[in-house]
């Protein structure tokens, strides 16, 4: 029977628990831009799933094909077998997303999540370049298995592997430091074989650091990175699991820097309906497994496969990139505004789209600021390596009225957390 205290998860649930200490309650119900709990408390979600909900909870033309599915038996979990629903999704994958853009990519389906489609990423390199080292960045976050995690620039979580992270090289992000190119450095130790940086099988980054700190790479920086792996012969991955689907704006994340990566991961809300699903797009040229060579139990489901395909719906038409980049320019406004009343926070305006947030100077405010706003409604996470910033990041489908009344809220929020 529902509980409506957390007794059970107290008594039931691991301390690996997380996200449920920012959020105490138990949560019932939800559509769009909104959550209820047990007792049917109205929550505004500028979380999203952590990116997995850019169309909303509970989207209803989503949710009626998921429930047309089911009501006509068809298959749900089949592994990689060929089905119907999968050819679908290829197919309008390649036509609303690949062939607008020109671009030239093989799907891949990895397993269903961001980390299954970072690790299948770095394998894939190191197999069809038959070297080992790969650079990722400073506060990047790839995820949790040992090879996501090895490439991954957070020390408290390096920590919990227990075991050495091999071959991978963390160089400065874009600004990581005022007065070094670290670019510059890159490109003399590529030149210098006496260096001791083994020629790297790839470099792999984020556009837009979710998880690092909402720090956001110029698009010189991102062009010039793909200038070194073209004059180099490394591969490009770009995570375009939190950022990618829209988040920025346009589809991938990196559409206005013009570059074109070997490899794309995405997941999160590729997946259209919140469910688990990943993909990793490959340049022609890098299929080089063979049949087996890389599998897994849920590489593909169906169910996402139905989801995700009529997700794509949103992106036949620029009106939804049109919103987004409308409506992050009203959370700009409105996160500059607020800020500007409360210098004392030594606040940072930081994003892009419909991912932004506010740097606190004072260690521990951002949590304040997440605390007061989940008491009024408000549900926000904390993002950086030292939880620094209290990150907006709604539903790309939230109307004018969430998004104002949730800005509102944290507006009083940022006033609550200072008394
Ligand atoms: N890459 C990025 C950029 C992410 O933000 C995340 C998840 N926060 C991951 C990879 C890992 O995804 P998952 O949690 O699904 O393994």
């Amino acid at each position: 029977e529902a509980t409506t205290d957390m007794s059970t998860f107290e008594t039931l649930e691991s301390e690996v628990r997380s996200y449920c200490r920012s959020f105490p309650t138990i949560f019932d119900k939800a559509r769009g831009y909104k959550l209820w709990d047990v007792e049917g408390r109205e929550f505004i979600d500028f979380f999203a799933g952590a990116g997995a909900l850019n169309y909303g909870h509970n989207n209803p033309q989503i949710k009626s094909k998921l429930i047309d599915y089911l009501t006509n038996d068809h298959v749900v979990h089949s592994l990689d077998m060929a089905t119907v629903a999968k050819e679908k999704f290829l197919q309008r994958f390649q036509q609303v997303i690949l062939e607008p853009r020109k671009m030239n990519y093989k799907v891949m389906f990895p397993g269903p999540t961001g980390a299954n489609s970072v690790e299948s990423a770095l394998k894939l390199a190191r197999k069809v370049t038959g070297r080992q080292t790969v650079i990722s960045f400073t506060k990047a976050f790839h995820g949790m298995t040992l090879g996501a995690l090895s490439v991954t620039g957070n020390s408290f979580k390096r920590h919990g592997a227990g075991v050495p992270l091999h071959h991978a090289v963390s160089m400065p992000y874009d600004n990581y430091h005022d007065d070094v190119d670290s670019l510059s450095l890159l490109e003399r130790y590529l030149e210098d074989e006496g260096s001791g940086l083994d020629l790297p099988a790839a470099i792999i980054l984020e556009t837009l650091q979710g998880e690092g700190g909402i720090n956001v790479a110029s698009n010189t920086w991102l062009q010039r990175i793909e200038d070194i792996c073209r004059r180099w012969d490394i591969l490009l991955i770009v995570d375009d699991v939190q950022v990618g689907c829209g988040r920025t704006g346009t589809f991938f994340s990196f559409e206005e820097a013009g570059i074109q990566p070997d490899m794309i991961c995405l997941s999160k809300s590729i997946g259209g309906y919140g469910l688990p699903f990943a993909i990793t797009l490959i340049q022609p040229k890098l299929d080089k497994w063979a049949p087996g060579e890389h599998n897994g139990t849920f590489r593909g489901h169906n169910l996402a496969f139905v989801a995700a395909t009529e997700a794509l719906t949103y992106w036949e038409t620029d009106k939804l990139e049109r919103e987004i980049l409308r409506k992050g320019e009203i959370l700009q406004q409105a996160l500059n505004s607020m800020t500007a009343k409360h210098p004392d926070t030594e606040p940072e305006v930081r994003g892009r789209g419909l991912m932004q947030g506010i740097a606190f100077g004072q260690e521990g405010f951002a949590e304040k600021v997440c605390a007061a706003a989940f008491e009024r409604g408000l549900i926000m996470e904390t993002s950086g390596p030292d939880s620094e910033v209290a990150k907006v990041m709604p539903p790309l489908i939230i109307d004018d009225e969430g998004l104002n009344k949730g800005l509102a809220i944290l507006e009083e929020s940022i006033q609550a957390a200072k008394n």
